[in-house]
Parts: structure tokens; C-alpha cells; sequence
């Protein structure tokens, strides 16, 4: 199987609920949701994606909302613990988890590691009517939006328009 990187699973997890045509969607609920956990290495099953909406709403408040509410990350880790094998090349831990937690834990781990690595990288899209999520990895540390081509360049042209009804 693949290896999804810690960054692309979180945000694949973050952006799982799009604003689409203004509507709120959740790409973790229904018959979708098998097919987006599956590429990303679960398993698939129906409480798998409840522990991965539960991982990934409590992220969202976290990052969104400036929370510190962390218990939505517990039942995720609970039944996980690392375990160690040897061999010549050293030391190496691997995760050992129920198959349905399994996910939730990879992205619980990995939301920890890119706000260890990447300090305040982690960000929502500066457009209030978009639900995605970034890390920043321009130098300045200035980026703002999901994506230039999506919401960069709508609210420019907004925030242009705006402008202009106030001059007139
Ligand atoms: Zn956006």
C-alpha cells in the first residue's frame, strides 16, 4: 500500500468538508466516505469514518476556532500504542492500532507532528466561506489561501470590487 506523508493525510482529512456551491458537504458521511478512507490506507468501515469525523471536527475547532477542547482526540488513541523492532539498521516503531482507529490515529500523529515541525503553518483558508485548510510553506509564512486559483484570487477580485462601491 502507498504511503500517504503525514501532511498529505491530514489535509486530505481537514479538507474532507468542502463548501460546495455554498453548501456544506462531508466527504466522510455516506458512500463516499469508504472510497476517500481507503485511499488513504483505512479500512473502510463504518466506525472507522465515525472516529475520523470525530478526529477531524475537533481539529477544525482546534485550528479554526483557536479551541484548546483536545478530548475529541482521545478515543482515537486510546487503544494505540508503538511497538518496537530491531533490526541491523536500528530501532524502528510502528504503529499498533484496531483497524478502525487505526486512521484516526494517523491523523491525530500527523497533525502533531506538522505543528511540531512547522509552527503556526497550520492554518484555515483565509476565505470565511471556504472550510479548507493549508500549511503555509512560503518563506514569509504569508500564504492565506486554500488555493490561489480558488479562493486567492475570489477574494481579490472582492475585496477590488469593494473598493470600488466605495469610491463612487
Ligand atoms: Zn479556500
Amino acid at each position: 500500500m502507498a504511503e500517504v506523508d503525514d501532511e498529505e493525510l491530514l489535509l486530505a482529512v481537514l479538507n474532507s468538508s468542502p463548501v460546495v456551491d455554498g453548501r456544506p458537504t462531508d466527504l466522510l458521511h455516506g458512500p463516499e466516505a469508504a472510497k476517500l478512507s481507503r485511499t488513504l490506507g483505512g479500512c473502510g468501515s463504518e466506525q472507522e469514518h465515525a472516529r475520523l469525523r470525530q478526529v477531524r471536527d475537533t481539529l477544525q475547532r482546534l485550528i479554526r476556532e483557536d479551541s484548546t477542547e483536545t478530548d475529541g482526540l482521545l478515543p482515537a488513541l486510546e487503544r494505540v500504542s508503538l511497538r518496537p523492532s530491531v533490526s541491523v539498521t536500528g530501532v524502528a516503531w510502528e504503529l499498533a492500532a484496531p483497524p478502525d482507529d487505526e486512521l484516526a490515529a494517523r491523523v491525530v500523529l500527523a497533525w502533531s507532528h506538522v505543528i511540531t515541525e512547522l509552527p503556526g503553518r497550520l492554518r484555515a483558508c483565509a476565505n470565511e466561506e471556504c472550510n479548507l485548510y493549508l500549511v503555509d510553506h512560503s518563506r514569509p509564512g504569508t500564504a492565506r489561501w486554500c488555493s490561489m486559483a480558488v479562493c486567492g484570487n475570489r477574494m481579490k477580485a472582492r475585496t477590488h470590487a469593494r473598493r470600488r462601491r466605495v469610491e463612487k
